[in-house]
């Protein structure tokens, strides 16, 4: 055999082969613990996944009963009390008119199946013409190439390209860097969402499926929330021309803003909602699609099947665990702490950071909170890209045992690297002290 000269090469192809990773071996709360006994506090849930911290027994608790009586049976033989209840808790609390649900693996899945729902909605309705998707610029909706096509990140479609579906992407609503000096905020709610009308003109109403964003942005622009009354134009404009409206809430919602959902704070309902990461809260990989009443019937009454499905679906464990973390959110009333904790840490950014030169923005809702850098803070000009600062950042903060969530800028250079923090539910005053004086 011969031996290979780069110290960390394993057997798994890793995200970062160059990178050397600490091993984690076990969870405390917030805390993440490695092979060699060192404690990380987890201020971004990982990729905002963790947000009841890493050792919730009651869920722990919860999976082992559902293994005990039934890991898993296939949904094309049966459906699973845990899969059943599940849905009943969401629909009973989601957002006016989403009134039924499709269970999968992860994020990226809920995305693909709401793309081919909206798809088949049309098509049942034999409205064939409509091919068309929209999204925003900066965004991230997964990494499956359906996902993949509607995200706004050029640097990951780049290998990929040309992309399967037909898809137009109209900038974000991003105060930062968007809005003009002589706009209020709702007057650039008001131009960002017009947007979406303009594109939808310009390709023609009758080929558009779908305009797909998040509700607060998050892996690629760093917790941007929206102005106030963008969501309700972009409603007022999907209507207008029948095109229906996919919220992606796979990173912001299931708590992660103060609501459940973070729409509720927009005033609006989409036609299909997707969420993930704090549905499980990693503590079983899942993922949802909500979608509503007229899209449902529009399937089970026209070809009468979905034409979609993984083995996976509805898997009864991952129901159970879900489940159990929804239930352990509302009975310690987290969401409360979520809204609390969110503000503190706000006010613990802007006064560890508010003056920083490097420091250009600090945004963010709910547990939910970004910081971006910039080179120059009047010209709100961003480092170079190539300095890889953000990842420099993920490095030095593991270092002082501190996990947050980096990334770098996105299109023509007009967003910076930023820093995003997610931590659990359960964080208290100390911890957000921590994060502060560790970051
Ligand atoms: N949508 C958003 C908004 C995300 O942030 C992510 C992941 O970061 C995804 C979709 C994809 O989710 P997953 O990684 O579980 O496939």
């Amino acid at each position: 055999m011969t031996s290979d000269p780069r110290p960390n090469r394993t057997h798994i192809l890793h995200r970062d082969p160059s990178r050397v990773l600490p091993v984690a071996v076990a969870g405390d709360g917030p805390f993440v613990i490695d092979s060699a006994g060192r404690r990380y506090l987890d201020a971004s849930g990982g990729a905002a996944v963790s947000c009841l911290g890493h050792s919730e027994h009651r869920v722990i608790a919860a999976i082992k009963a559902q293994l005990d009586r039934l890991p898993y049976a296939h949904t094309s033989f049966f459906t699973s009390e845990p899969a059943e209840a599940l849905a009943d808790f969401l629909i009973s609390r989601a957002p006016e008119g989403l009134e039924h649900v499709y269970f999968i693996s992860g994020g990226s899945e809920a995305n693909e199946t709401a793309l081919k729902l909206a798809r088949q909605y049309f098509w049942e309705k034999g409205e064939t013409g409509r091919r068309h998707f929209i999204a925003r610029q900066q965004s991230y909706h997964g990494n499956t190439l359906g996902a993949l096509s509607v995200g706004g990140n050029p640097a990951r479609r780049a290998v990929y390209e040309p992309i399967l579906l037909p898809v137009s992407h109209i900038p974000p609503c991003f105060d930062y860097r968007n809005r003009r000096a002589d706009e209020t905020s709702e007057e650039y709610g008001l131009r960002a969402a017009n947007e979406l009308e303009t594109e939808i003109l310009r390709l023609g109403p009758e080929t558009v499926i779908a305009f797909i964003a998040e509700t607060v942005g998050g892996a690629t622009c760093g917790a941007i929330t929206p102005a106030p009354g963008y969501f309700r134009r972009i409603r007022e404009i999907c209507d207008k021309y029948g095109v229906l409206l996919i919220l992606d809430e796979v990173m912001c919602g299931m708590g992660r803003t103060g609501t459940l959902f973070a729409c509720e704070q927009e005033g609006v309902s989409p036609d299909l909602l997707t969420c993930a990461k704090g549905l499980g809260a990693g503590y079983q990989p899942i993922g949802a699609c909500l979608m509503s009443g007229e899209i449902y019937d529009a399937i089970t009454q026209g070809s009468g099947t979905f034409q979609h499905g993984f083995t996976y679906i509805g898997h009864a464990t991952a129901c159970a665990g879900a489940l159990a973390v929804q239930q352990v959110i509302e009975e310690d009333g987290l969401l409360r702490n979520c809204q609390a904790m969110g503000d503190a840490l706000g006010a613990a950014l802007r006064d560890r950071f508010g003056d920083h030169p490097h420091i250009g923005d600090i945004r963010g809702r709910g547990l939910f909170r970004a910081i971006e850098l910039v080179e120059d803070r009047a010209a709100k000009r961003p480092f170079d890209l190539k300095l890889k600062l953000h990842a420099k950042i993920r490095a030095e903060a593991m270092a002082e045992g501190l996990m947050v969530y980096p990334g770098g800028g996105t299109i023509d250079g007009r967003s910076g690297d930023h820093v995003l923090m997610a931590p659990p539910y359960i964080i208290t005053q100390a911890g957000v002290d921590m994060i502060a004086t560790r970051l």
